[in-house]
Order: C-alpha cells, then sequence, then structure tokens
C-alpha cells in the first residue's frame, strides 16, 4: 500500500533520511522506534507530504504522491495523521471538529458528516461529548477526537506520531485500546510510539531507526528477543 525506494531528505547539512526503503502492506501495523532525533517524525510526514523528500520515491497504492493542490488535500485525507499534540480545532465543537473535512474535502452533505462523526464518537467511546469544546476535554478524550476525525475520511492508511507521548499515565491506555481496535479491524497503520506493549501486541513488524537510517526491519519477537545491531540492543536497555 504505502512503498518508500532510496528515499533522502536533508534538514541543511543534517542528513535526516538515509536510503530509506519501506513497504508497508495492506492491513499491516508497523511500529517505528528510536532514539531522539532519528528521523521517525520526519518518516511519518514524507508518507503524507508534510516534508519533501529530495531523492528517491514515495508510493501509495503504486502511484507517486501529488505534489499540491486538490490531490494532496485527498492525500491527506487518505494517509491520515495522529499527532502527539492533538492539533483540534479549539473554537470548535467535537463534533464539527470531525464533520469539517468530511464536507470540504469528501464532498459530504453536512446531516451525513454529522451521521458518521457521531458514529465514530461511539466507537471512540465519546459518544456523549459531541457538543464539548477540545478545551473541555482530558487529553485522552482529546485524542482520541482526533482518531475520530481522521477515521471520518476513510483513510486507506493511517499515521501515528506518539500519539500517547503528551497525555497522563491514566490515559494512555484508553487511546491505545482504540488503536489496537482499529489493528484488529484491519486498518493499516504506521505507528511512532515508545509503547512497546503495544508493539509487542499490535505491530506486524517493529522498524527501528537510528541516525536517519533503517536499522531492522522485523518482527516484534525477533526484534524484543533478539536485536541484531548493537543500536537496536542499547536502545532496548535503556527503555526496557
Ligand atoms: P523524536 O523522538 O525526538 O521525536 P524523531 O526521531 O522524530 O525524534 P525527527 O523529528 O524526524 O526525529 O528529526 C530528525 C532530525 O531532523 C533531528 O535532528 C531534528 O532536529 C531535525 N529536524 C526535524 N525537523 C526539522 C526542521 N524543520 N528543520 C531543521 N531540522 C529539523
Ligand atoms: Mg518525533
Amino acid at each position: 500500500l504505502i512503498e518508500l525506494h532510496d528515499v533522502n531528505k536533508h534538514f541543511g547539512p543534517l542528513h535526516v533520511l538515509r536510503d530509506i526503503n519501506l513497504t508497508v502492506g495492506r492491513g499491516e501495523v508497523v511500529v517505528v522506534i528510536g532514539p531522539s532525533g532519528s528521523g521517525k517524525s520526519t518518516l511519518c510526514r514524507a508518507i503524507n507530504r508534510l516534508e519533501t523528500v529530495e531523492s528517491g520515491t514515495i508510493l501509495l497504492e503504486g502511484e507517486p504522491l501529488p505534489a499540491e493542490g486538490k490531490d494532496l488535500a485527498r492525500l491527506r485525507a487518505d494517509v491520515g495523521m495522529v499527532f502527539q499534540s492533538f492539533n483540534l480545532f479549539a473554537h470548535k465543537t467535537v463534533l464539527a471538529n470531525i464533520s469539517l473535512a468530511q464536507v470540504k474535502v469528501r464532498g459530504r452533505k453536512r446531516e451525513e458528516a454529522d451521521q458518521r462523526s457521531r458514529e465514530l464518537l461511539d466507537r471512540v467511546g465519546l459518544a456523549d461529548q459531541a457538543a464539548k469544546f477540545p478545551a473541555q476535554l482530558s487529553g485522552g478524550q482529546q485524542q482520541r477526537v482526533a482518531i475520530a476525525r481522521a477515521l471520518a475520511m476513510d483513510p486507506k492508511a493511517l499515521l501515528f506520531d506518539e500519539p500517547t507521548s503528551a497525555l497522563d499515565p491514566e490515559m494512555i491506555n484508553e487511546v491505545l485500546e482504540v488503536m489496537q481496535q482499529l489493528a484488529r479491524e484491519g486498518m493499516t497503520m504506521v505507528v511512532v510510539t515508545h509503547e512497546m506493549g503495544f508493539a509487542r501486541s499490535a505491530a506486524n513488524r517493529v522498524v527501528f531507526m537510528a541516525d536517519g537510517r533503517i536499522v531492522e526491519d522485523r518482527t516484534p519477537e525477533q526484534f524484543f528477543t533478539a536485536p541484531e545491531s548493537d543500536r537496536a540492543k542499547d536502545f532496548l536497555s535503556k527503555i526496557l
């Protein structure tokens, strides 16, 4: 579904993505881990073109990513992204947050969009929160709204960049449970996370990055029980 071939990206002198080759099949859950600054966010952002890359190709369903305009908005609907910081519209209700892009990007009628939004709120356990504003919700609830908003576009894949890192510990599980459920339902997901329990239970593959490179790309069992590289061993010894 998603393919990266020999992708390279610099920020000035900094080589942040080095010869990245990665394939994410339909229904696959790929967890990306690695030290701070290794390029995990940049990788995610490149996949839905929040960052451009200098060389290599990124394909979605075999087609190169669109460069601009309407096609780009459609790409970001097709490949939704959930950020650490929720990124909800503060001055819009929960319902309006989820309905907005359905109308603007998918061309749905308002009532149709609102109905879909309510279904999704129910699915993430927030059926009774539709009329509230984001600031009236907890962090875990806001993140579940952000997931519902991404789902409302009927995405082909979802990217998560440290979706639980900004949350208080007691709210992490409610978000991970929604993600686990999506994984079980066959959603294609690329998930940057430090939640190793999620990686073990939900991931088909773990991709370990260091210094802009993919150092390991293996099953969770293989990765956690017998990491091959010194970088991965060192990283795991610090976080486990
Ligand atoms: P973290 O775990 O801290 O989120 P990361 O693996 O997500 O790290 P990236 O955010 O992808 O790492 O950043 C990779 C490198 O690129 C880092 O050295 C970072 O400082 C640098 N970088 C990221 N975004 C920019 C930017 N817009 N301009 C310049 N440098 C950047
Ligand atoms: Mg990051």
